[in-house]
């Protein structure tokens, strides 16, 4: 058997793009793994190297191609899948060795390209992969994909040309996978989509039998299943539909965080308008007010894009006084790019570089100040933090229950050598600056 796994093909991989490009990525790591492929570090090491690219921004690309063009120069064997797997005469062109290209979400192409390049040793009493599959995110964390594509048209937005209308998963499949995920002493749960609140709209809601319950393929009843796993549950890119309002109960009993990504994107029902974005209406101000009187502690987290095509001086001031007015608690910012084959490219009034720099500055320090103002406030609180890393020191690096992995704040604890990464606890916060928090386990 040692000699079998000795002579297993190996395989590289690098994946870019977003939370849902890094999915991809498990699932194919995942297939190639129970098939008896080992994972290399090292491009020069591997049988094979898989590049999953992303091609959302044309800033995005080139870094795209670059690691193609790096996986080709240090080992020359190379697979392209992922969202630049749309434009394969673009790679082809560049790259003509190439072994194949495929799309977004074509495991079995991918998987297939692999078994061409170097075929799997077939050996029937390995079991090399955890039930809960393999995971690129440390231990403690994972993202739980709960849907493919859109049926939004943004215009700033190619996502949906690339990826296809909406596919949800069956609500079944959702909760299994998020119960192996807790089973293997995952503590924390992110669920991405690229809408999460229209969840299960392709499926008109079908039912399915899960602990001899019937669970609706929706967002209210995906919420309440996996907020009985007893982990935290964290929601990304949920639209401020109405119906959301039924699972802000939910996270003020915490059997989901009190936590919510919106990508707003803008203020200004104008611009609002011309970009196309779903949900967008008055009510919103009001609508989050609602919110917070229901769950006092809810985190909202949201993205804006400054320089929009079409965005006036007036437009942009009326988003930074929503901005003041609304007090959001976690917020980015991103210039408007010219995304090739973006709708919003066609807007008469592009707004110059210069501009947009200066309005994105302008942003960032408006919300700087009440980012720095919120976490003020937890200054002498007590609150509940998960644990990202044990530091040298004897400090952690930790998070509140505000705060999602790589996009939000950190809670920087001193005397917590004796925790350990993923473990949930009580911290005092002692201090803060514009963007984390400073404390020591209660
Ligand atoms: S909601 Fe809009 S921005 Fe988000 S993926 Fe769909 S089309 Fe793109």
């Amino acid at each position: 058997m040692k000699e079998a796994v000795k002579t297993a093909p190996k395989i590289g991989m690098i994946s870019l793009g977003c939370p849902k490009a890094l999915v991809d990525s498990e699932r194919i790591l995942t297939q190639l793994r129970s098939e008896g492929y080992e994972l290399s570090g090292q491009y020069n090491d591997a049988d094979v190297v898989i590049v999953n690219t992303c091609g959302f921004l044309d800033s995005a690309k080139e870094e795209s191609l670059d690691a193609i063009g790096t996986a080709m120069k240090q080992n020359g064997r190379v697979i392209v899948t992922g969202c630049m797997g749309k434009e394969p005469e673009l790679i082809m062109n560049k790259f003509p060795d190439v072994l194949a290209v495929t799309g977004a979400h074509q495991y079995e192409q991918v998987v297939n390209a692999v078994h061409d390049a170097v075929p799997p040793l077939h050996d029937p009493f390995m079991d090399l992969v955890p039930a809960e599959g393999l995971k690129l995110t440390p231990r403690h964390y994972a993202y739980l994909k709960i849907s493919e594509g859109c049926n939004n048209r943004c215009t700033f937005c190619i996502i949906p040309s690339l990826r296809g209308d909406l596919v949800s998963r069956p609500i079944h499949h959702v909760i299994a996978e998020a119960e192996n995920l807790a089973k293997a002493g995952v503590k924390e749960i992110l669920v991405i989509s690229q809408d999460t609140s229209a969840y299960g709209v392709d499926l008109k809601y079908q039912e399915f039998g899960w602990k001899g319950k019937r669970w609706a393929t929706k967002f209210q009843d995906m919420c309440e299943a996996l907020g009985e796993l007893g982990i935290w549950v964290r929601m990304h890119y949920v639209y401020p539909y109405p119906h959301v309002d039924k699972v802000i109960p939910l996270m003020n009993e915490r059997k989901i965080l009190p936590y919510i990504d919106i990508p707003f994107q803008h203020a200004h029902p104008e611009v609002l308008k011309l970009m196309r974005r779903p949900a967008h209406q008055e009510k919103t101000v009001e609508r989050i007010r609602n919110w917070r009187a229901m769950c006092p502690d809810l985190t909202i987290r949201s993205s804006f894009i400054v320089g929009h095509p079409g965005e006036t001086e007036e437009h942009f001031q009326f988003m930074m006084d929503w901005l003041e007015d609304v007090q959001l608690d976690r917020v980015g910012a991103f210039k408007y790019e010219p995304v090739s084959g973006a709708k919003s490219n066609e807007i008469e009034l592009q707004i110059p570089q210069e501009v947009k720099e200066e309005r994105f500055e302008r942003f960032m320090a408006v919300q700087q100040k009440i980012s720095a103002a919120k976490l003020q406030q937890k200054v002498g609180k007590t609150i509940n933090v998960i644990i990202d890393e044990i530091g040298e020191d004897g400090g952690a690096d930790a998070r509140s229950e505000g705060d999602a992995p790589e996009i939000d704040g950190k809670v920087f604890l001193r005397d917590a050598g004796h925790l350990k990464q993923g473990d949930i606890i009580r911290a005092t916060i002692e201090d803060a600056d514009d963007y984390d928090l400073y404390g020591v386990p209660a």
